[in-house]
């Protein structure tokens, strides 16, 4: 009976850090990108072949646009420095390293990239109803996510952090039990916040979260890291906790629709020359630098 108890106890054990850390879009295979990467695509190959397989029963089979074609990306540019709107963009207003990124893939395809900008939460039903290719937007790969579409190669490792004023005496996570807490509705802080059983207020728009948090109407924000060190550049007085032990790495990739591995592997393809080859770090460079001297 003891022992018994014992072993449920653990396993429950096991299955509340399991939920943890899929739920803030962490993953143990997080280290080293050759290791993220076989990890990943293993796991991926495996998905796909049951998506095939599913597919094939229902008769359905997704097809990726031609070369020639137009490949178009969801969005949500309100997340600078990965995608944000501007007067002369790499893809028309839109600009940023993801917004580079898909103009790349798409020129490696011979095709032409377009963006459609919509909320973050609509960009997995837009992928479900055809109205997009593929959605990139700094979007964390989670275990939830992943019922819903299906994820590239990660191009970018990220983690929350706290955004507090420069009087704060926030050091931790652990120091959020009684403070207002604000986050963006739908985002991996949100989901964190929400696993660790603080209240909080979802915003729209990370700008609103920062607002908020300027003017005194909340005492933190909870946002991806490159993100929260363009708002901390941006407004006087604010700066950034970190706590690592708190909020794990995330990776960032772009989803498609559940079953599409022709588009898949011609993103995969593109993100890895992408990789090896540098680009990826040079944007990552290139537009926070862009961004800090705004
Ligand atoms: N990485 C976060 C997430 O996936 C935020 C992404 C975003 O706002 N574009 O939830």
């Amino acid at each position: 009976m003891k022992k018994a108890t014992k072993t449920a106890a653990l396993m429950l054990v096991l299955a509340m850090m399991t939920t943890a850390l899929t739920a803030c879009g962490n993953s143990a295979d997080t280290s080293g990108s050759t290791a993220v990467d076989t990890t990943v695509s293993t796991a991926q190959t495996q998905e796909s072949t049951a998506a095939d397989a599913g597919q094939a029963e229902a008769g359905t089979q997704e097809a990726a646009p031609e070369a020639g074609g137009t490949l178009t990306f969801g969005t949500n540019a309100e997340f600078p420095p990965f995608e944000f709107v501007t007067s002369n963009g790499v893809i028309d207003q839109y600009d940023g390293i993801d917004m580079a990124i898909a103009k790349q893939i798409a020129e490696k395809n011979g095709m032409t990239a377009a963006i459609e900008n919509m909320e973050f939460d609509s960009l997995l039903v837009a992928l479900q109803n055809g109205q997009i290719d593929a959605a990139i937007a700094g979007m964390t790969v989670t275990e939830e996510r992943k019922e819903e579409a299906d994820f590239s190669i990660p191009y970018y490792t990220a983690t929350q952090v706290m955004i507090v004023r420069e009087d704060s005496d926030i050091t931790s996570a652990a120091d959020l039990a009684d403070k207002k807490i604000c986050v963006i509705q739908g985002y991996t802080g949100e989901i964190c916040v929400k696993d660790m059983g603080y209240p909080y207020e979802a915003f729209k728009k990370g700008t609103d979260a920062i607002m908020e948090l300027v003017n005194g109407k909340c005492d933190v924000v909870v946002l991806d890291s490159a993100t929260s060190q363009k708002y901390v550049n941006d407004n006087e007085g604010l700066k950034i906790v970190e706590d690592p032990s708190a909020f794990e790495s995330e990776e960032y990739a772009i989803a498609v629709k559940k079953g599409n591995t022709e588009l898949l592997d011609k993103i995969n393809t593109a993100i890895d020359a992408m990789l090896t080859d540098g680009t990826v770090a040079e944007l990552g460079a290139q537009y926070t630098e862009e961004l800090s001297a705004e």
